[in-house]
């Protein structure tokens, strides 16, 4: 058994990380301040290749597998939360649906303009009353002629104010529960009858916006059906699977940064005449950092390579989610703790990372439904 990665992703994974730590942290506190990421910094990551990731090379992206694509989010995770979620955003949940169950013309129409981050893409299950209950939409999409007719709410959808192309899930037979819901490939800024909301404000990961997807009797070509229809249900499922993996990445990076961070601050801060780092107290926290970081690492790198060999990871992407989130949380904890009042400061990264981490075991499956999911499935 090889644990290394191949050369050309280790070498990926440090041009992504210098990106993340000496061209778009020192704009972080600006994407702090204005909720919103220079337009720069997203033409920078387009020439990186980070909008393409996961589309296939014949449709002018960078066609990783899922290591790749993970190992890539790792040193993303290394950065500005908010940033690294905007992108997995569209790179995960917005663009692998289409990747997988687009037709050829749907892929030609779209995943172009999708690698190179001129169209934004999204993903949309979640509404006002259905959250963790996703098998519970509304969303009502009536078949009339050659389109289907939308009506109801998403909400907390990632990217939707600056989506070109967001999957939406939505109910097309109602009396057949979750054998009765269609995935559509939905232009939010040219269909009429759809509205973005409110851009929500949240807690932490500035510059990545969510906001509520409004439809009002919006027709939707049936040409943008994504997949056979009544299937959406089971191929929301799979998106989001595969999504949780690269958030056990991303995950991964957050952490190596917070002990990379952590470590130097403990050599360098000095009380009652000593470096804090030989205190053992001290000590204690960082190992207990490296040993969550490993652990994360084997678990994502591990279920990302089970993916590629087409192995079913429904079960272990939600191991690989929850326990790769919760110890993010845990880490993040031990971090501020390690900088004693400057980890509470918004001039040291540790703050924003305490913040922006909380999210992440709560969407794409709380970490309450990852521990449901494991256990119905060993239950049988
Ligand atoms: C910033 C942000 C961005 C998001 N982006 C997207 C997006 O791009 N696309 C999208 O579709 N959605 C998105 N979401 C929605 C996200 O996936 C949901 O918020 C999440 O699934 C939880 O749903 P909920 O908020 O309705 O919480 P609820 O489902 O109401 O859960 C509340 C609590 O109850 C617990 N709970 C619920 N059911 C059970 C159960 N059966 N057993 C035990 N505990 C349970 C939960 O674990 C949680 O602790 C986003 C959310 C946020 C906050």
């Amino acid at each position: 058994m090889d644990f290394n990665l191949p050369e050309d992703l280790r070498d990926m994974q440090a041009t992504i990380r210098n990106f993340m730590l000496n061209v778009v942290e020192p704009r972080a506190h600006e994407i702090e301040d204005t909720n919103r990421i220079p337009p720069e910094l997203i033409r920078q990551a387009a020439d990186l290749g980070l909008f393409g990731l996961s589309v296939p090379e014949e449709y002018g992206g960078v066609g990783l597998g899922t290591l790749g694509r993970c190992a890539v989010y790792e040193a993303m995770g290394q950065g500005h939360m908010g940033f690294g979620g905007m992108i997995s955003a569209h790179a995960s949940i917005g663009t692998s649906g289409l990747v997988r169950l687009g037709t050829e013309e749907q892929k030609r129409r779209f995943l172009p303009r999708l690698a190179t981050g001129e169209c934004i893409a999204g993903f949309a299950i979640t509404e006002p009353s259905s959250g963790s209950d996703a098998a519970n939409i509304r969303l009502r999409a009536e078949k009339r002629g050659d389109a289907y007719v939308l009506n109801g709410t998403k909400h907390y959808i990632s990217n939707a104010p600056v989506a070109g192309l967001l999957t939406v899930i939505a109910v097309t037979d109602p009396l057949a529960g979750t054998r009765g819901m269609s995935a559509f490939l939905v232009e939010p800024q040219t269909t009429a009858g759809v509205r973005i909301g409110k851009i929500d404000e949240k807690m932490g990961q500035k510059g990545s916006l969510s906001a509520e997807v409004i439809f009002e009797d919006a027709e939707v070509p049936a040409a943008n059906l994504l997949g056979p229809e009544h299937r959406g249900y089971r191929e929301a499922l799979g998106i989001l699977t595969n999504g949780r993996v690269g958030i056990a990445a991303r995950s991964t990076g957050a952490m190596q940064r917070l002990l990379d961070l952590s470590t130097e601050h403990a050599k360098a801060r000095e009380q009652f005449g000593k470096p804090i780092a030989e205190f053992q107290a001290v000590q204690f926290m960082l190992a207990e950092m490296e040993v969550a970081i490993q652990t994360s690492r084997l678990l994502w790198q591990k279920v990302a390579w089970m993916v590629d060999e087409g192995q079913d990871v429904r079960r272990m992407a939600s191991v690989a989610k929850y326990h790769a989130t919760e110890m993010l949380s845990e880490v993040a904890d031990k971090a501020v703790q390690v900088a004693g009042g400057m980890g509470y400061m918004k001039d040291w990264p540790v703050e924003r990372f305490y913040r922006d981490q909380r999210l992440l075991r709560i969407y794409e499956g709380t970490s309450e439904i990852q521990k449901l999911i494991i256990a119905r499935d060993l239950l049988g």
